[in-house]
C-alpha cells in the first residue's frame, strides 16, 4: 500500500513540529519549504503531487473562513491536482495534468525519480479546464522554453491546443510534442508503464474529458479527477474500482451544504457523501482502494483534522495527500 518513506515522514514531522513549536512566520518562506520534499522512488511508483481543485487554495476572491488565513500564511502542501509516476530503473517519469503548480510539481517528480532531466518523459492531460492544462505555459518561450516535451492528448484537446493562442505557440515552437490518444487505446511507455485513457462525462466546452488507467509492472490505478454524477458514467464505478488496485476519484465537493452561494445543481460532480453511499456496498478491500482527490477550496477534506476526513476514514476510504506514494 502506501510506501511513505522515512524522509517524507520526517519532513512532515519537522513541518508539524515547526508549526507548533516555532514561530514559522519569522522564517523566510523558502526556509519553511525546505522541509517539504518528496521521497525517492525505489521501484515503479505513483506519487500524489497535488489534491486541490483547479483554482487552488487559497481561492481567488474567497472571503470565507476556508481561505481567510491562507493568503497571509499559504499552506505549501496545497497544490493543484496532479499525479506523478516514476520508473526509476529506466529514469522514466510521467506527469498527469499540467496544473498551475507545474513548476514545483515537475521538480518534485524529478526528485522522486532520482533523475537529471527537468521535464517529464511524458505529460498526460485529462481536459481543457484551467487547473488541468494551464501549467503548459511554463514550458513556453517566456518561461523555460522546453524542447519537445511529449504531451499526450485526446483529439479535441489536440485541436484546442493547436488552434488557439497562446497554446498553439507551444506546438509551433516545439516546446511540446503532441502525441495523440484514442479512447480505450493503451499506450506502452518506457519503464513498463501502460496508460489507457477512457472518456467520461463532464462539462466539455473546449475538449473531451478522460480519466486514465495507469499500470506498472505490478499494480494498476485509475485517475478520475473530474466527472459528472456517477449515474451519468456509462461504466459502473464500483466495478471499475474492483478491477484496479487504487482509484483516485473526483471529490470536488463534500456535500450540497458546502456551497451556499451558488446553485449546486449547476456544478455537477459526485458529492463525497454520494460516493461514500455508493461505495458502501464494496468489500472492505475494495473500499481501501479509494483515494478522494480534487478538492474545492471549500471542501473540509483539505483539513486532515476535519470531522469530514474522519468520516471518509471511518468508511474505510482515504483522502489523497501530497506525497502519498503507491507501488505500481
Ligand atoms: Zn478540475
Ligand atoms: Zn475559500
Ligand atoms: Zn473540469
Amino acid at each position: 500500500m502506501t510506501i511513505h518513506l522515512l524522509l517524507v515522514v520526517f519532513g512532515f514531522i519537522l513541518l508539524n513540529a515547526c508549526s507548533e513549536q516555532v514561530n514559522t512566520d519569522a522564517l523566510p518562506l523558502g526556509h519553511r519549504q525546505d522541509t517539504l520534499a518528496p521521497p525517492l522512488a525505489t521501484t515503479t511508483s505513483l506519487i500524489v503531487l497535488g489534491n486541490v481543485q483547479d483554482a487552488g487554495s487559497p481561492h481567488a476572491a474567497c472571503r470565507k473562513d476556508c481561505c481567510a488565513d491562507l493568503f497571509a500564511h499559504p499552506d505549501p502542501t496545497r497544490r493543484v491536482v496532479s499525479l506523478g509516476v516514476a520508473a526509476p530503473a529506466d529514469e522514466a517519469n510521467y506527469l498527469f495534468e499540467a496544473s498551475p503548480d507545474l513548476s514545483i510539481q515537475m521538480k518534485w517528480l524529478k526528485q522522486f525519480t532520482g533523475t537529471d532531466h527537468e521535464t517529464p518523459s511524458g505529460i498526460f492531460l485529462t481536459h481543457a479546464h484551467i487547473g488541468h492544462y494551464a501549467g503548459l505555459m511554463y514550458l513556453g518561450k517566456e518561461a523555460m522554453n522546453a524542447d519537445s516535451v511529449p504531451t499526450y492528448v485526446m483529439p479535441r484537446m489536440e485541436q484546442f491546443l493547436t488552434q488557439n493562442g497562446p497554446w498553439g505557440q507551444l506546438v509551433s515552437t516545439g516546446n511540446v510534442k503532441l502525441s495523440p490518444l484514442r479512447d480505450g487505446r493503451a499506450v506502452t511507455l518506457d519503464g513498463q508503464v501502460v496508460v489507457t485513457p477512457f472518456l467520461v462525462p463532464h462539462r466539455d466546452e473546449y475538449s473531451e474529458t478522460v480519466g486514465y488507467r495507469i499500470s506498472g509492472p505490478r499494480k494498476t490505478a485509475i485517475f478520475l479527477p473530474d466527472i459528472d454524477k456517477w449515474e451519468k458514467f456509462a461504466t459502473d464505478i464500483n466495478r471499475l474500482i474492483e478491477s484496479v488496485d487504487y482509484a483516485f476519484l473526483d471529490a470536488t465537493f463534500f456535500d450540497a451544504a458546502e456551497l451556499n452561494t451558488r446553485d449546486i445543481s449547476q456544478i455537477p460532480h459526485p458529492f463525497v457523501v454520494e460516493s461514500l453511499a455508493r461505495f458502501a456496498s464494496l468489500s472492505a478491500e475494495d473500499r481501501n482502494k479509494v483515494h478522494f482527490i480534487h478538492f474545492n477550496h471549500t471542501n473540509r477534506l483539505l483539513d486532515p483534522r476535519a470531522e469530514e476526513t474522519r468520516r471518509v476514514e471511518a468508511a474505510g476510504m482515504h483522502v489523497a495527500r501530497l506525497f502519498d506514494v503507491f507501488e505500481l
